[in-house]
């Protein structure tokens, strides 16, 4: 499935929250409904055959005055029959069933909720405006639809505790799938104020990592999809203050994951690793291989590439190595 992202940056949002600059983010103005139209025009004709769907993304679409979401609606309706459905994101607090009913007359099949996180503590500190009741609410109206939960660990107030509580909750819930976005501390946005003056400390690079793998295992081994982490990787980095942003994050989230597998299932052989999983072994300053001899006390670690192996599994064999790492 390939999606089509039309960018209306904080259209719709009651206020702007402390951590968002969608200005920045999505590097877009508005578009005007031509653009939309010549955008899925393209679109359509590129990907034939693909499934697909045309997303609304940046704002809080539910929230719009409904004349304006009729017209955003319109102008993807006019490529219904070559379009799987539209897709909006917006806050569980601009969700009710009379709204799910207009989002549902107008082809739209997959919502993704900010969420956040399901901490009320962690909601309140960070001036989100609804509690984790009214998420939760939110997230089981939407039956009749895809549910997607964007969560952000490392906002204000956040904890052990509160990452348990939101991954827990999220499990409840059962979403068809989740986004993971750390907490970064851009320019021009409320946070940068209070990290500046000390009252905000974001999570570290290596901290974020470990939070955002170790959800993810929780989430996959509940078979809860997790389609993204961290920022993309063309954001203008002069717009990040601090916190833990970097170009790779996914990859690197990918490192810990598998680094974690092996060392759980370590047996004294040679590893047989894809060839897709070189560059997270060797990349990266070789962190991963150092990592992987530290914890397994090995100087050097007999290996196998593997040109059919997928990227998500490994193996240990008798056969012998080679290479040694
Ligand atoms: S986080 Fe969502 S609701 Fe808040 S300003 Fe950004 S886009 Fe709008």
């Amino acid at each position: 499935m390939i999606i089509l992202p039309i960018f209306i940056p904080h259209l719709g949002c009651p206020f702007q929250c402390v951590y968002c600059n969608q200005k920045l983010i999505t590097k877009s103005k508005v578009p005007s409904r031509e653009d939309i139209r010549n955008r899925i025009e393209k679109f359509c004709r590129k990907n034939p055959a693909n499934e697909k769907e045309v997303a609304f993304f940046g704002g809080t679409f539910t929230n719009l005055n409904p004349k304006k979401q009729q017209e955003f609606f319109d102008s993807v309706n006019l490529f219904k029959n070559k379009i799987s459905g539209i897709r909006i994101s917006t806050r569980p607090d601009t969700i009710d069933q009379d709204i799910l009913s207009f989002c549902k007359k107008n082809n739209v099949r997959t919502i993704e909720l900010g969420i956040q996180s399901f901490n009320d503590e962690v909601l309140l500190a960070s001036k989100r405006g609804y509690n984790s009741q009214i998420a939760q609410r939110a997230c089981y109206l939407i039956q009749e639809f895809k549910l997607g939960v964007q969560l952000m660990p490392g906002l204000p107030k956040f904890s052990k505790k509160t990452l348990k509580q939101t991954i827990q909750t999220t499990i409840n819930i059962n979403p068809d799938f989740v986004r993971i976005y750390p907490t970064i501390v851009l320019a021009s946005t409320e946070l940068e104020k209070w990290y500046l003056k000390g009252k905000f400390h974001p999570l570290e690079l290596n901290e974020a990592i470990k939070i955002v793998s170790e959800m993810i295992q929780q989430f996959e081994e509940h078979k809860i999809k997790v389609i993204k982490v961290g920022l993309h990787s063309d954001i203008d980095e002069r717009n990040i203050v601090a916190g833990p942003y970097h170009q790779s994050f996914g990859e690197l989230v990918r490192a810990e994951i598998l680094l974690k597998r092996i060392i759980d299932n370590f047996e004294n052989r040679t590893l047989m690793i894809s060839v897709a999983n070189i560059s997270l072994f060797k990349g990266f300053n070789s962190q991963m291989l150092k990592s992987l001899k530290t914890q397994l006390n090995l100087n050097r670690i007999p290996i196998i590439i593997d040109n059919n192996l997928d990227k998500n599994n490994f193996l240990f064999t008798e056969r012998p190595p080679q290479e040694y790492w």
